[in-house]
């Protein structure tokens, strides 16, 4: 594999695209929105600059790394002639048929097709394409560049050799690969949404506050950093989108999302990409919320 197209170029897509250039890969990221393009191509600037710095890398490879990367705003435009697409569009089940029904169609027959949905059904996607043994799920951590997991999601008709395949690749590109089924949240979210929907629950019910729960996971269970703020960086929009999914595919009230996640997502308040979650990232960095009334 060579050439490989990236649909979506927001918090996992510009990482992933980062990360396949950075290998040697040619990279088309494909966005709807200009200005989420070149958003994302000056986060995979200012990352590799912050490598450079650091000496990760030299100067030729963070200018090899961006000369790999092109961008478009359609579909159609990006993925002719490509071996693989990895798609990091927005968490939507209807938005990624849509996408998953365009790429089948402007695709090569062989080209792999892969989500990086967190929850969404990989078999469901699959069956809205003519290939389905050549749908299966990419799972990237954020931020993508750091983080060494890949959780690869088989669906129902996934071939084996497309799972060798993309644990292969996985590989390559510095990553350890993770295979799974496919059921909703698979296992990353599956136990990790429920803990930070419990934090926010906590939260809601005036146990304790923001710091305090943060303080409690971080110190106490040697977490890096605390649900909340957690939940901040992969964005309230996203772990709401994701325990909906949980809810309705197992039918459980244990996955029902906290009233104050749905409250905080109407309000647009989505975490660091919006400048405020949980925390206040107005000012560029993180800062405790000065008026901390969430319940
Ligand atoms: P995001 O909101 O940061 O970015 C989504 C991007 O998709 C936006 O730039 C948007 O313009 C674009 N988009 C929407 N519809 C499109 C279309 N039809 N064609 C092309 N582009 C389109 O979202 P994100 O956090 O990067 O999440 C992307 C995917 O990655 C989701 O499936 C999410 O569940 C998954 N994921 C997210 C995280 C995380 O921590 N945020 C972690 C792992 C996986």
């Amino acid at each position: 594999m060579k050439n490989i197209a990236v649909i979506g170029a927001g918090t996992m897509g510009n990482g992933i695209a980062h990360v396949f250039a950075q290998h040697g890969y040619k990279v088309k990221l494909i966005d709807v929105n200009q200005a989420s393009l070149n958003k994302g191509l000056a986060t995979i600037a200012s990352n590799l600059d912050r490598m450079v710095a650091k000496e990760k890398i030299t100067q030729q490879i963070k200018n090899n790394t961006l000369s790999q990367i092109r961008t478009f705003t359609e579909i159609k435009d990006g993925v002719a002639e490509v071996d693989l697409v990895v798609e990091a569009a927005t968490e939507n089940l209807d938005i990624k048929l849509d996408i998953f029904k365009t790429l089948d169609e402007h695709c090569e027959t062989s080209t792999i097709l892969a989500s990086n949905t967190s929850s969404i059904s990989i078999t469901q996607i699959g069956a809205a394409t003519n290939r389905p043994d050549k749908v299966i799920g990419m799972h990237f951590m954020n931020p993508v560049p750091i983080m060494r997991l890949v959780e690869i999601i088989r669906g129902y008709s996934t071939s084996d050799e497309v799972t060798n395949t993309i644990m292969e690749l996985s590989k390559n590109l510095g990553k350890t690969a993770t295979e799974v089924n496919d059921y909703p949240g698979f296992v990353a979210n599956r136990i990790l949404m429920p803990m930070i929907n419990e934090a926010i629950e906590t939260l809601y019910h005036q146990v304790a506050g923001v710091q305090e729960i943060d303080t409690v996971m971080k110190l106490g269970m040697a977490h890096p950093m605390g649900p909340l703020q957690l939940a901040d960086f992969i964005g309230l929009d996203v772990c709401l989108s994701i325990l909906k999914v949980m809810y309705q595919g197992f039918k459980n009230p244990k996955y029902a999302p906290c009233p104050l996640l749905v409250n905080m997502v109407m309000a647009g308040k989505l975490g660091v990409k919006s400048g405020e979650g949980f925390y206040d990232y107005s000012q560029g960095k993180k800062a405790e919320k000065v008026s901390a009334q969430f319940a």
